[in-house]
């Protein structure tokens, strides 16, 4: 049993986001998730919080605060993809993308490390994707976006290590959401030919590992990038 905490993830209204809070409340946390709509599982608080706007994610930091306490545990989880290859990605697919996955992922987490500073305690995960290092066509924008959040986590690590405070990354490879729902059948199969484990994941099996990441025996693995891929990117 790990010691209870004050747990918000980021979009946890639906898919890998809604099972990484079903899991946190049953391992008896206080968990709060932010959603744009909808609502997180039974037995957390729903918050509304849009996280390309810093404003709306302080508003939904302090009503957190008010009614479970401060934030112990972060999960940035909340992205969006726009696929396309790379000379038709405009501008807008390029920087819609980028500004939620890696620039929400920062408001996020900034907004949280001023309660962890305080605290001296924190727990920091980052929600990227097996393509931010194995790279993937028709994903540049989006595999840009998770790349950057490995950065993202190390540069914490280095800065607030010393403060009790771990920070790190989790590569989901192919999961059973609305995200993947909406690829082609044939690519699905084509991915599942290229995957190891020959199959793709449930979103649970990504919430294991968060909250493990999050919980008392991790606290001396900081900066790490842990795969959830069934073998896919193996060596990236
Ligand atoms: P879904 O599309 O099922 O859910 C995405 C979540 O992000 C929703 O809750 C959505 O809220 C929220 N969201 C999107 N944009 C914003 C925003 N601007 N502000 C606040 N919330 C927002 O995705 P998954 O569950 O599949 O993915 C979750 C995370 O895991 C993402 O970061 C994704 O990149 C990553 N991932 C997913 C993989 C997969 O195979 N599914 C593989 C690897 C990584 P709303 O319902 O309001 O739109």
């Amino acid at each position: 049993m790990t010691t209870p905490r004050t747990v918000l993830v980021t979009g946890g209204n639906r898919g890998i986001g809604y099972a990484i809070a079903q899991e946190f409340v049953a391992q008896g946390h206080r968990v709060a998730v932010t959603a744009r709509s909808g609502e997180g599982p039974e037995g957390s608080l729903t918050v509304r919080a849009d996280v390309t706007d810093a404003a709306s994610v302080d508003a939904a930091f302090t009503e957190v605060e008010e009614k479970l306490g401060p934030v112990e545990v972060v999960v940035a989880n909340a992205g969006i993809t726009r696929d396309t290859l790379l000379m038709r990605m405009s501008d807008d697919d390029f920087d819609a993308v980028v500004d939620t996955n890696l620039g929400g992922s920062f408001r996020v987490i900034k907004r949280a490390s001023k309660g962890m500073l305080k605290a001296r305690f924190g727990r920091i995960v980052l929600i990227s994707s097996v393509v931010g290092l194995y790279g993937s066509a028709g994903q540049v924008n989006y595999a840009a976006s998770k790349a950057g959040l490995v950065g993202m986590a190390r540069s914490i690590t280095r800065e607030l290590g010393g403060r009790g405070i771990t920070a790190n990354v989790v590569a989901p490879g192919f999961i059973e959401t609305d995200m993947t729902a909406e690829l082609p059948e044939a690519q699905q199969a084509e991915y599942k030919r290229n995957i190891p484990a020959g199959r793709f994941a449930s979103p649970t099996e990504v919430a294991r590992v968060v909250t493990w990441i999050a919980g008392d025996d991790a606290a001396y693995i900081s900066g790490a990038v842990i795969p959830v891929d069934g073998g896919l990117g193996m060596g990236h």
